[in-house]
């Protein structure tokens, strides 16, 4: 299966990656992808690009050898209470808001159960995918989440960096893609690429969702455009800023 539109890709603007935009839309255009979206990390983590990172972003244009851009950012959730380290001026100019916890910024790792700050993540409008939540340090209720996550029109992310950089997830994964099948909720997949030549690499992502026989129907990435109309449906239009 091709996927065309990857949602979830890092820059030199998170100093632990390693490629220039242009070095991931290059690679990008060599392999046949249709659009990636540029989402940094957020402030709160060590070395997460600055605010004005994502404020200028409009300076990048929409299209590089042939592939589509997308304004993005990977935000932080940050406690228990599901809030999150960009204001809503800068997310609401994004294409793509992805939100994960990430130990070193979560203030309350070491809690049981996340169901809260996913609950509030889940049910904020600024925010479209729920990314790489299947950590078992950072369990949540994953039927409850995953029915608000339709309810919301959030995507779930079936992460690839997952399989190999976070191995004690992939049950969780599994879970979580199969909860998703189930109650016909829509997901990514990604690559969370952190140099350009895994962008568009689903590999491991691919073959788990290929044994639970998931539906290619609910991967909303499979497309920019199916990305597009999945958005338009909660009224959220893309390429709306830049110059
Ligand atoms: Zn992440
Ligand atoms: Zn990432």
């Amino acid at each position: 299966m091709k996927i065309l539109f990857d949602t979830h890709t890092h820059t030199l603007a998170s100093t632990h990656a390693y490629s220039t935009v242009m070095e991931n839309a290059k690679y990008a255009s060599e392999i046949g992808m249709e659009a990636i979206a540029v989402t940094d990390h957020a402030p709160a983590i060590p070395d997460g690009a600055h605010e004005w990172h994502f404020l200028n972003l409009k300076a990048l244009p929409r299209e590089i050898y042939g592939v589509k851009i997308l304004y993005g950012a990977e935000v932080n959730i940050v406690d228990l209470e599901g809030n999150i380290d960009l204001g809503e001026d800068i997310l609401k100019k994004l294409d793509v808001v992805n939100a994960s916890i990430h130990r070193p910024c979560y203030k309350d790792f070491g809690a049981k159960d996340n169901t809260s700050a996913y609950l509030a993540v889940v049910q904020n409008p600024l925010i479209d995918v729920i990314c790489h939540s299947g950590s078992p340090d950072m369990a949540y209720d994953y039927e409850r989440i995953i029915d608000l996550a339709k309810k919301n029109h959030k995507l779930m992310e079936i992460n690839n960096h997952s399989f190999f950089m976070r191995k004690s997830s992939i049950p969780n994964c599994k879970k979580i893609a199969e909860i998703c099948k189930e109650k016909e909720v829509g997901i990514v997949v990604s690559s969370d690429a952190h140099i350009a030549f895994e962008i568009g690499d689903y590999n491991y992502a691919l073959d788990m969702l290929k044994e639970i026989s998931f539906p290619e129907k609910l991967i909303m990435n499979r497309s920019l455009k199916a990305y597009e109309d999945f958005m338009a449906e909660k009224g959220k239009k893309l390429f709306q800023w830049g110059y």
